[in-house]
């Protein structure tokens, strides 16, 4: 597999390299020089496979030979070993739950399967994976990678913007696993990862791979269980599908427009985002202009500058779409709420990721469509925003029922480069 840099389309790697480096020069992200395309038949016969045979020929579509068939077919298997379940919410609409991972997040797909991958590739040379997280991605790639050889992680994330049971999950583990609380927000946490990553002596002494959305290995993980979603869905809907996603860095919707491109029939995706709503605002008006991130109720969307983006508008230039067809909307946080309460009205109970979906799919979708939105997290991960919302107890799972009573191992910082630089040098493989 081949990728160029979306910043100098002359930088060409491998998707191994791709992988470890995370970006490339000028932090541009990569990109996929072939885009793959199924015929309908081959289609209609993926969609026959179970997950996990389905999910590795699709990646081995991208991946092609640069690792063995058996070996990428056996990562896959390891990485992908919970389910993502299609449930019923009402006759028109339905939820693609990718929460029933390890950390109760869809983050799990991917950062499970790019642990693997990383695994894969790094042989016996330690590295150092260093991320940014609004939440959900830190506790996906700390347990994807806690206990491996030769990888240690160091996660940072926005220091009390994140739920307490989300930092309790892992920030409780220890090990090869170093979380650190910074004092700003989650852009300012990305900053600092993108500094680290500028940094040529720190990047080289530590051997530093990125493991948020921006790795390459996550998104080609996440185009599998859209395929997923339409294998559980009946036939005669299959052609009318419009699929909600819940964004905040669009890697998520980055995968879905990719598994459409690879020829899986959906007829819209809709961008759902709360009021960081910088995506939709280009949408309508054409000019990008950040505001200050806002913190909402569903934190893991709250980002102001999506940093999925640019590869959104290159599949649209790539494949002559148009985006003006991206459909999207905004949801505030009181409307995130009553529609909590209007979900769980009608028997499902959702947190507030979800319920963002769910609204702008409810209000778009049209007569004769079947609407799927992404339940992204499990409702007990926002136990606190979803208990207050619903005036209900919400039952703890027990992965974090186990960890609700740990100590919390964090180390807390300012946002400034200097004491994180001294921090990660420190940890550097002798
Ligand atoms: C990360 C996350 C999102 C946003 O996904 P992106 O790929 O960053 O757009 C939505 N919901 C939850 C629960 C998340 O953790």
């Amino acid at each position: 597999m081949k990728l160029y840099n979306l910043k100098d389309s002359s930088e060409q790697v491998s998707f191994s390299q791709a992988v470890k480096q995370g970006l490339g020069k000028q932090q541009g992200l990569f990109f996929p020089q072939d885009l793959p395309e199924f015929s309908r038949d081959e289609i209609n016969e993926l969609l026959k496979l179970d997950f996990v045979s389905r999910s590795q020929r699709i990646l081995a579509a991208f991946i092609g030979d640069e690792i063995p068939a058996e070996q990428l077919a056996a990562r896959v298997k390891n990485a992908f070993a919970f389910p993502a379940p299609v449930t019923n919410v009402e006759d028109d609409i339905a939820s693609l739950e990718l929460y029933h991972g390890p950390t109760l997040a869809f983050k799990d797909f991917g950062g499970r399967f790019m642990a693997q991958i990383l695994a894969q590739i790094a042989g016996e040379q330690p590295v150092t994976i260093l991320t940014a997280t609004s939440g959900d991605t830190g506790a996906a790639v700390a347990h994807a990678f806690y206990g491996l050889n030769n990888v240690q992680v160091v996660i940072l994330y926005p220091e009390g913007k994140i739920s307490p049971l989300q930092e309790k999950l892992f920030c409780t583990l220890g090990n090869n696993i170093h979380t650190v609380a910074i004092k700003s927000d989650f852009d300012a946490c990305q900053a600092l990862v993108k500094q680290a990553f500028d940094d040529e002596e720190l990047k080289h002494a530590l051997h530093l791979n990125s493991a948020n959305s921006i790795n390459i290995s996550r998104l080609l993980a996440q185009i599998c269980y859209y395929f997923e979603a339409v294998a559980q869905i009946p036939a005669e809907k299959r052609e009318q599908l419009v699929i909600s996603v819940p964004s905040g860095n669009f890697g998520n919707l980055t995968a879905g427009l990719l598994a459409k491109s690879l020829g899986l029939p959906v007829k819209r995706f809709i961008a759902a985002t709360n009021v960081n709503d910088t995506v939709p605002r280009y949408l309508a008006e054409g000019t990008w202009q950040p505001h200050q991130t806002i913190a909402t109720l569903s934190n893991a969307m709250d980002v102001s500058q999506p940093n999925n983006w640019p590869r959104i508008e290159e599949l649209f230039k790539r494949k002559g779409w148009a985006l003006s067809d991206l459909a999207n909307g905004v949801v505030d946080d009181k409307i995130t709420q009553s529609t909590m309460r209007e979900l769980a009205a009608k028997g499902y109970i959702s947190e507030p990721h979800a319920a963002v979906a769910y609204r702008v799919l409810r209000d778009q979708l049209q007569e004769g469509e079947y609407g799927l939105f992404l339940g992204t997290a499990h409702p007990a991960k926002f136990k606190e925003s979803v208990e207050a919302t619903l005036g209900q107890a919400l039952p703890l799972p027990q992965e974090l029922a186990e960890r609700a009573d740990m100590d919390l191992l964090s180390h807390f910082m300012p946002a400034g480069f200097a004491t994180l630089r001294e921090f990660l040098m420190e940890r550097a493989p002798k």
